[in-house]
């Protein structure tokens, strides 16, 4: 299949392109779109051919659920059983914005769009591509990143392009994403709200409206392999770069102290740290250091992370070594990311209690 990447630039063409986008998604056909926390790869939302065909471009778990978009509050009611007066609450305080709302699904939205699950994921995002996508297509769009299974997810059509070109008919391409991480998750299907997935919207931001939620055990570790996480996304390996990647808790000096202890000259390494941590490797020649960014201002961190992951691919490495980051609002989604694309990998530092009020 031809991938064709249409740029929307403004002008009076954009309608065009909207309009060849809705004609892909009313033949059951999938459109790759930007949004403000990754590019999404959207299908039919209410037809389960489309959920399949994305789990297949994907190459996803067919248990692991989608996301249905919407471009207006009207189009929630038929797909839930019912609105709770926290879900408004929260759909008030931030959509459209990047929060994922969970709750029990109406029979208008097809088991193989929830990956059989009785609940399904909501979110209305503020990317104007995104909404005037969304518009035009004129249904609920399901979207999971738009990354081939376990790779970063994509925050430009360039990425989008590395791993679907031939897989899907078309991607709007629509600058860099303003987020860099996928949305906050909450679930409200149950008696106690719960963050499934942390992301821009904080959980303190989340408990600010809400009052009380509590945090999924698998937002920080690893699950036993019996237990079975609330978002089922959480128990993939994720986002990893193709080299191994080793995530070095502590204090700063004694991190950078660590990894020069363990680095291997005969191995290719580089090492993710920031602009504040970089003095204390010296001149580690033989180590290569990416910064993230500034520990100051976590949301470029964040915004960085996915293209980093990526392009350490290129790289021909042998070993990746990052720093960890305080669990602060934007901290608790980038450490989230860094360690599923560890696969929980983490050496140095002491344990950690864990927030799960
Ligand atoms: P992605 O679109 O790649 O960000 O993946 C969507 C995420 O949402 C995955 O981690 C899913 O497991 C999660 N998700 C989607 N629907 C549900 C649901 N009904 N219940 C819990 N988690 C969900
Ligand atoms: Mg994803």
């Amino acid at each position: 299949m031809e991938t064709f990447i249409r740029t929307i630039t403004g002008s009076g063409e954009d309608d065009r392109i909207y309009r060849e986008a809705a004609d892909v998604i009313r033949s059951g056909g999938l459109v790759a779109f930007p949004t403000e926390t990754v590019y999404g790869l959207g299908g039919d939302g209410l037809d389960p051919d489309a959920a399949r065909k994305i789990y297949e471009a994907k190459g996803r778990p067919s248990d692991n659920p989608l996301i249905l978009h919407v471009a207006a509050f009207s189009q929630i009611p038929p797909l839930v059983r019912e609105i709770p007066e926290k879900a408004r609450r929260l759909m008030e305080a931030f959509w459209p914005g990047p929060l994922t709302i969970i709750l029990p699904k109406s029979d208008l939205v097809p088991s193989e769009t929830t990956g059989g699950l009785s609940t399904v994921a909501l979110r209305m995002p503020d990317h104007p591509v995104a909404q005037a996508f969304l518009k035009a297509a004129d249904c609920p769009i399901a979207a999971p990143s738009a990354n081939l299974s376990g790779r970063p997810s994509p925050t430009n059509a360039r990425d989008v392009w590395e791993d679907l070109n031939g897989r899907i008919p078309l991607i709007l391409d629509g600058g860099e994403s303003r987020i860099g991480l996928e949305s906050t998750i909450v679930d409200l299907s149950g008696p106690v709200p719960t963050l499934l997935r942390p992301g821009f919207y904080s959980l303190q931001q989340v408990k600010r409206v809400l009052g009380t939620a509590a945090v999924d055990p698998a937002v920080f570790g690893a699950l036993p392999a019996d237990v079975r996480p609330k978002a089922p996304g959480m128990k993939y390996r994720h986002y990893a770069p193709n080299v191994p990647l080793i995530l070095v808790e502590g204090e700063d000096r004694e991190r950078a102290e660590t990894i020069q202890r363990l680095a291997d000259p005969a191995k290719k390494t580089a090492v993710l740290v920031t602009e504040e941590t970089l003095p204390l490797y010296g001149d580690a020649a033989d180590l290569l250091l990416i910064p993230l960014g500034s520990r100051r201002y976590p949301e470029g961190i964040a915004h960085r992370l996915f293209t980093t992951l990526r392009a350490l691919d290129h790289l021909q490495l042998d070993l990746v070594y990052s720093e960890t980051f305080e669990e602060g609002p934007m901290g608790m989604a980038v450490m989230n990311r860094l360690r599923k694309a560890a696969g929980f990998h983490i050496i140095g530092g002491k344990d950690k209690e864990t927030d799960n009020e």
